[in-house]
């Protein structure tokens, strides 16, 4: 018997996404093995022969994953999240197995640099500067145009990512990010872009999302989502994935063309795309690229082929060339709502589901947030309550049975915050419902 195909997948908490890759791995007879940089401390903390990496160190952590496999190396790295993507890069070239270059994934790490080198490459992006959070804002402030948007260089999942419209809020903005940043679980992560904040240009405008697989050096988008929310701030949270696109023809081939532009000028060559674009009257825009498949349980509405196989399986496919990963996605439309974080407190409990449930077309609820923990509304947090799933035919049907299963639910948040968490000490707990 030929020996098994091995993974590596890097990944920075191992939970429901990682679930995922370890089933299609399963299902697939090769051999996955996991390493993550959730804990400094312990060697195994859960006795599933996690390799323990720093994720912020990019060349150490390659240098550790090939010091530890040298003997019995993967056939293949994927990284699951934003941080782990430039480890994978390293780590791959090392090993001589199928990657990005790491030029290239650091590029797409930095908000910064990923927008000089798309804007050099004449990509259309906002306008934008960095500036350092303690640098005074007097000497900022002038060269702000607004409306605009402000971000940490650092952070992903729109955690800290806030609009404003005139000084008042933009000095407000960079006082709440600095509150931010100082959280304990920011500083864990000691990442040394996390003191320099982006400013840029607010673009309106329609948003998707496209899940795309490079495949020698070829982008083939697998989905393009629509986000039916209006997405225009302050905060910018997720909500809505729906796909397949109800864009008109030209403009889902107008944004196909510069995802694919894009991912030429950053100069990524394989494995799994995530990208987020604008799409107003000057056509699109590019928000972010990030070598990475689509994050949390998302991946549930892409089904592929007459076996409806998962994107798991399909990356897993592609990454360890097995074949198979060349296969379209089903005809039906669907989607996922992130489930909004209404307002910061504990999360006590969640009533209606099993009235949800019963919406046509919902095929499942996860409530993933933990009961009894505090849960954070953006732009503090970066997580959400859990997922809802609806398959239908057509996406105007998704994207009612979502909006009708959620208005089913109800989720109570007691007021109490934490005793001793700096990034939400000062905050006022904030309904957003
Ligand atoms: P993250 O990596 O944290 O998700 P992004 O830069 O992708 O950060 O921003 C998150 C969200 O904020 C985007 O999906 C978009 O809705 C909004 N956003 C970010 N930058 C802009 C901008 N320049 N104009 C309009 N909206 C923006």
């Amino acid at each position: 018997m030929a020996p098994k195909k091995k993974l590596l997948i890097l990944a920075s908490k191992l939970g429901y996404q990682t679930r995922g890759f370890f089933e299609a791995a399963e299902k697939l007879g090769i051999e996955a093995s996991f390493g993550t940089d959730r804990c400094h401390k312990l060697d195994d903390p859960w006795a599933d022969g996690a390799l323990p990496l720093h994720f912020e160190n990019p060349q150490a952590a390659a240098e550790e994953i090939l010091r530890q496999l040298r003997k019995d190396p993967p056939d293949a790295i994927l990284a699951l999240g934003d941080r782990p993507t430039a480890t994978a890069a390293y780590a791959a070239l090392a090993l001589g197995v199928p990657g990005n270059p790491p030029e290239a994934v650091e590029i797409c790490r930095n908000k910064l640099r990923q927008r000089e080198v798309l804007r050099a490459a004449n990509l259309p992006v906002p306008d934008f500067f960095a500036f350092d959070i303690d640098e005074d804002l007097a000497h900022v402030l002038p060269r702000v145009k607004l409306p605009c948007v402000v971000k940490p260089l650092a952070l992903a999942a729109s955690q800290g990512v806030i609009r404003t419209n005139n000084r008042e809020e933009f000095e407000r903005a960079v006082l709440r990010i600095r509150a931010i940043l100082t959280s304990p679980e920011i500083q864990a992560a000691r990442d040394p872009l996390a003191a320099r904040l982006l400013v840029e240009s607010y673009i309106p405008g329609r948003e998707v999302a496209i899940e795309a697989l490079l495949e020698q050096r070829r982008l083939r988008v697998l989905a393009i989502f629509d986000k039916p929310d209006r997405l225009e701030g302050p905060y910018f949270e997720e909500t809505i994935y729906v796909t397949p696109s109800r864009l008109p023809q030209r403009d889902q081939t107008s944004l196909r063309d510069c995802a694919e532009r894009a991912v030429r000028a950053l100069g990524l060559v394989t494995g799994p795309v995530h990208a987020e674009f604008r799409i107003n009257e000057e056509g699109p825009w590019v928000l972010e690229v990030a070598p990475r498949p689509i994050g949390g349980l998302c991946s549930g509405t892409l089904l592929f082929g007459p076996e409806k196989i998962s994107l798991e399986e399909l990356l897993i496919r592609h990454a360890l060339d097995l074949g198979g990963s060349d296969l379209e996605r089903e005809e039906s439309a669907s989607g996922v709502m992130m489930i909004p974080v209404p307002r910061s407190g504990i999360f006590e409990r969640v009533e209606g589901i099993e009235e949800a449930e019963r919406v046509g077309g919902i095929c499942n609820i996860r409530i993933t947030a933990r009961l009894r923990d505090y849960i954070a509304a953006w732009p503090d947090g970066s997580s959400y309550l859990g997922f809802i799933f609806a398959r239908a035919d057509s996406p105007e049907r998704v994207e009612a049975s979502l909006r009708e299963a959620h208005a089913k639910l109800r989720f109570i948040f007691s007021p109490r915050l934490p005793v001793e968490h700096p990034a939400t000490r000062k905050m006022p707990a904030e309904g957003r419902d």
